[in-house]
């Protein structure tokens, strides 16, 4: 197909925001219609109790856990912070002296958050990007209990960890086991993953920015410390007015994820991408994967330049390793998988959601071959 001035443009970008879901969208606008203070004893201020206990439900749903367990926060990088300090409890323990962390973590999760620098230890994966067990239990007998946090999925690359296997792990060493389940949400089902707290957040699922979650799944875990003192909102876990739009919107999205997708797109897409460039790089693939998520490199093309032509010829996606500055840097997520250099700097990340459709995917394979077309001068042929 050829891309025209009337051709639509198309996002590719849902693991770093997905676009309002509708319903999260009229859940939003109903909670903004009153003044909205949970807190409050009015018939207002009760309402709005009414929408942030019933998003409570909804995310509890998705996260198979007991709505008491849901902590909204206002992000998962917030919730994080909540969840990631020495005084949580689990098992029966607290003061935990160290933290383990894979070395592929968002960043929300890898530094630690309330644990000093120097108690957190950094585990390796392995070339697929899945975690090194071995290594884990290693890590384990050395350091006795101790809180450890493994993504469910990664958001450059989509690859899934074995957090049931990893639950195991840590249970036999009486540690406690935090899961960033961010972008696995909504995608996998996240309602049985074995972890003792999940971390959620409202705008990967199509809510709002500034509502997330950290879920305490069953009966093991109490989060610690508050990080936020004030107000009692939340049981006293986590202080200051609740944003009940965004909150409401979670609530909404959170539903309407229930609905898990089909990996058709991404894989239609990868093929179409090996049958034009042979030798483009899929990273991950030899792992489980999140059916929406495609990370690829071309050889010899840089990612900044593909991604700026690409978004030239109306398709936004992402740089594998693009930095809150939206320059391309190294991935450390790529640098964990021993990935080379000259494939890390050309990571492109093209992630689809709910609002993708097939017709996406031709839109995509046409501007990749206009836009590689250029930058290769016809040295790379990509079929449209
Ligand atoms: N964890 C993962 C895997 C993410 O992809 C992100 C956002 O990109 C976060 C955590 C942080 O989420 P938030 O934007 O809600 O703070």
């Amino acid at each position: 197909m050829t891309i025209t001035p009337d051709t639509p443009r198309v996002y590719l970008d849902h693991n770093a925001t997905a676009p309002l879901r509708p319903e999260a969208r009229a859940a939003a606008l109903a909670a903004l219609e009153a003044p909205s203070n949970p807190s409050s004893v009015h018939a207002e201020g009760r309402r709005a109790r009414a929408t942030v206990e019933a998003a409570r439900e909804r995310v509890a749903a998705l996260a198979g856990a007991d709505p008491a367990g849901v902590v909204f926060t206002s992000g998962a990088t917030e919730a994080a912070h909540l969840a990631l300090s020495p005084d949580l409890r689990c098992g029966g323990r607290t003061g935990f002296e160290r933290l383990l962390v894979s070395a592929t973590e968002h960043a929300a999760v890898l530094r630690g958050h309330r644990f000093a620098p120097e108690s957190v230890t950094v585990l390796p994966v392995g070339a697929d990007g899945r975690l090194d067990l071995g290594a884990l239990r290693e890590a384990l007998a050395a350091a006795g209990p101790a809180v450890v946090a493994v993504q469910a999925a990664n958001n450059e690359t989509g690859v899934l960890q074995p957090v049931a296997a990893v639950a195991g792990c840590v249970r036999e060493w009486g540690g406690a086991l935090v899961c960033d389940a961010v972008q696995a949400a909504g995608r996998i089902p996240c309602d049985a993953l074995g972890a003792d707290l999940l971390l959620l957040s409202g705008h990967k699922l199509g809510g709002l920015a500034g509502a997330g979650a950290v879920v305490v799944t069953g009966s093991r875990a109490t989060l610690g410390s508050s990080v936020l003192s004030g107000g009692g909102q939340e049981r006293g876990r986590r202080a200051g007015t609740e944003n009940v739009a965004a909150i409401a919107a979670f609530g909404a999205a959170a539903a309407a994820s229930a609905a898990l997708p089909s990996p058709a797109l991404r894989d239609g897409f990868e093929a179409a991408l090996l049958a034009s460039v042979p030798d483009a790089e899929i990273f991950g693939r030899a792992a489980p994967r999140l059916p929406n998520t495609s990370a690829f490199a071309v050889p010899g093309v840089s990612a900044e330049r593909l991604l700026i032509a690409l978004d030239l010829a109306g398709v936004a996606v992402s740089s594998g390793s693009a930095c809150a500055s939206g320059k391309v840097g190294r991935s450390h997520v790529l640098d964990a998988m021993k990935v080379k250099l000259g494939f890390t700097m050309g990571a492109i990340r093209v992630s689809f959601g709910w609002s993708s459709r097939e017709s996406d995917v031709e839109i995509l394979m046409s501007a990749l071959s206009v836009s590689l077309d250029r930058m290769t001068r016809g040295r790379l042929r990509v079929a449209a």
